[in-house]
């Protein structure tokens, strides 16, 4: 399937500036929000677009990667995301922090009269990538997430000594301020408290007032059996600290399983194309096929089975997400013509040719259906 262009998605000419993307982009946010759309079984997928579009467009770095090389830059070529990148506020959280909750501000009114607004902490993303051994049998992982805790010197409220900070005398404590702007009066988030309702007279000399400070943190989490590329873990809470003392964001582990060697997986089922060579496929037997837990399987190769042939083992597929069983293991045979003979090799398969009569009924209804094609040209 082929991309849109980036620009298209959003509505925007190539030169436009990062205001008239962001603007772009929240309007056709808007336009295409799932809870508004009920009705319309498209706005999902052109709202992940647009989605998808802003995250390239927004970032000044990722942009000239797009205007350079096009969808390319950010696809295939083991590229991808790893661990280590894009953590943090700045990438994932865009289109719901920067932009969403100003949406949601705008359509719910804010907060009004809240007083203490302690600010959430963002969410986090950490990019996981497992083998397919780990995404069959689950995993205990240990992980490190550069993100911000609440600060240990004011017990996160911000304030040095453990003073209790003060309501705010711009706002008294609402958190936000009125202006007048053209027909409309709207509600701003106060500028002296930054809409937290409360100031600090002696800030926390550790976090510098804001309850919160940067840190390395190490967390154990639980990869389930069954994971698939684009299985998102939320553990919540765990993501950075709020401000002040505010609720802590979430932290989302994005999972991504690499290729196998071996396996090829749809789903729950694997697929293994195993060589056989051109004798035994002729003549039948039995093989050994690694299974993805480690062990063997053993096949019994009918005589006479062609390329292509499929056989199952039940049970020897992937375990479906969240309990629901286990998929099957299919080997797809390829019959192997053999190469480099010796003489005596090449004498031996002269006489199995001239042997040979009713040996290949594929070949034989082939060539009957060519002579009746060519015959009914000429008639
Ligand atoms: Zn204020
Ligand atoms: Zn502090």
């Amino acid at each position: 399937m082929s991309k849109r262009d980036f620009y298209d998605v959003l509505g925007v000419s190539k030169g436009a500036s990062a205001d008239e993307i962001k603007k772009a982009y929240r309007s056709k946010a808007k336009e295409l929000h799932p809870d508004r759309n009920s009705d319309n079984p498209k706005a999902e997928s052109q709202f992940k677009e647009a989605n998808e579009a802003y995250e390239i467009l927004k970032d000044a770095n990722k942009k000239a990667a797009y205007d350079r090389y096009g969808h390319a830059a950010f696809e295939g070529g083991g590229g991808g995301p790893r661990p280590g990148h894009g953590f943090g506020g700045g990438d994932f959280s865009s289109a719901f922090s920067d932009v969403f909750d100003d949406l949601f501000g705008d359509f719910m009114g804010g907060q009004r009269g809240g007083g203490r607004r302690a600010a959430r902490g963002s969410d986090l993303r950490y990019n996981l990538r497992v083998t397919m051994e780990d995404a069959y049998s689950g995993l205990q992982k240990s992980i490190h997430v550069p993100t911000a805790v609440a600060c240990s010197a004011c017990d996160g409220n911000g304030a040095e000594g453990g003073a209790e900070p003060t309501t705010c005398p711009t706002c008294s404590g609402m958190g936000k301020v009125r202006a007048q702007q053209g027909f409309f009066t709207v509600e701003r988030t106060c500028p002296t408290c930054s809409g937290l309702g409360q100031i600090i007279k002696n800030p926390c000399k550790t976090c510098g007032g804001q309850g919160r400070v940067e840190k390395d943190r190490a967390l154990n989490v639980n990869i389930p059996a069954g994971v698939e590329t684009g299985t998102r873990i939320r553990l919540a809470g765990e993501g950075e600290a709020g401000m002040r003392g505010g609720p802590p964001g979430d932290l989302y582990i994005f999972v991504e399983v690499q290729a196998h060697d071996l396996f090829e997986r749809d789903g729950t089922n694997l697929y293994c194309r195993v060589p056989v060579s051109m004798a035994k496929a002729a003549l039948g037997g039995a093989i050994e096929v690694p299974t993805i837990d480690g062990g063997r399987g053993r096949v019994q190769i009918p005589a006479g089975s062609q390329s292509g042939r499929q056989m199952r083992l039940r049970g020897k597929g992937m375990p479906a997400l969240r309990g629901g069983g286990i998929g099957d293991m299919f080997i797809e045979l390829a019959v192997e013509t053999p190469v480099n003979l010796t003489s005596r090799q090449k004498e031996l398969l002269r006489e199995f040719e001239d042997l040979s009569e009713d040996n290949n009924p594929e070949s034989k209804t082939f060539f009957s259906s060519v002579k009746s094609f060519w015959d009914g040209m000429k008639g």
